[in-house]
């Protein structure tokens, strides 16, 4: 494998247009024709048959297009019109849509260890009132919603339009898991009423200050792709999201894991098409 990947790069080196790609999933331009397929785990996997989100929507925009980031599984393309329309009704905002997956998914070179099959996007927590322009796009700032001890949101910054958003795209059958920074999903429990079940989906991540990384089920019976533990039950926000603001215990260092092995399917996919 490790053969195969060392030419694979040695490739995309030779390819003009791929110059600093750093891994193989970069060269591949188009999506895999096919039937639909998401390959193996969140983190560690791909997609044949993903299709592009529309560039132009009314009630999106779809920031960085020039990354060619904007792939997924057709449930991932269908949830982001649904949401961003109901977000629009709601907020009258603009959703802006950050990473999505390559063509073929698989890992990026940078800022993604999951993305890999088509089944994660991340989602700004801010909603313009106004269109971005192209260049906005392309250079977009991120609202840096958490304070810099980490210990709570930016009060300025922080909106119910946020709470909302959350919160629906949690309510969403097809979403299994929602990431956000453990000041705003304190946030988010300080807010929330009586009703809090939806909570549950939502995760305490490191980073995540001004985006929400929203992760979808695998597709219904699919057997080459790999679900995830539902999270624990209750809303998280008791000991659990506590324990995210307390200091690291010291002498303890996580052993860094072993790079995954690549699913043999998605190798084969390489294989072919770069080969
Ligand atoms: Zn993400």
């Amino acid at each position: 494998m490790l053969k195969q990947w060392m030419i694979g790069g040695a490739l995309l080196m030779g390819m003009a247009c791929s110059a600093g790609a750093q891994t193989p999933w970069q060269a591949i331009r188009q999506p895999i024709a096919g039937p639909v397929q998401p390959i193996g785990s969140y983190a560690n996997g791909c997609i044949i048959g993903a299709q592009a989100l529309p560039l132009e929507a009314e009630h999106y925009q779809v920031m960085r297009p020039d990354q060619h980031r904007y792939y997924g599984h057709p449930l991932l393309i269908q949830f982001i019109q649904r949401f961003s329309q109901d977000i629009a009704q709601q907020t009258a905002g603009t959703v802006l849509i950050g990473d999505m997956g390559m063509p073929a998914g698989g890992r990026f070179s940078s800022g993604h260890a999951s993305h890999q099959i088509g089944l994660d996007v991340d989602i700004w927590l801010q909603l313009p009132r106004q269109r971005w322009t192209p260049q906005q796009l392309l250079h977009p700032q991120p609202l840096d919603l958490v304070t810099a001890d980490d210990k709570s949101v930016v009060s300025r910054l922080w909106s119910r339009d946020i709470d909302t958003m959350v919160r629906h795209a949690a309510e969403d059958p097809h979403v299994a898991r929602i990431f956000v920074n453990p000041a705003i999903k304190q946030q988010l429990c300080l807010d929330a009423g009586s009703d809090r079940q939806w909570l549950q989906k939502v995760r305490p991540w490191f980073a995540h200050r001004a985006h929400m990384h929203v992760r979808l089920h695998c597709p219904a019976n699919d057997s080459q792709c790999v679900e995830q533990a539902p999270p624990p039950s209750g809303d998280g926000c008791g000991a659990e999201l506590q324990s995210w603001f307390e200091p690291a215990k010291p002498g303890v260092h996580p052993t860094k894991p072993k790079p995954p092995v690549l699913p043999a399917n998605c190798q084969l996919l390489l294989d072919k098409h770069l080969l």
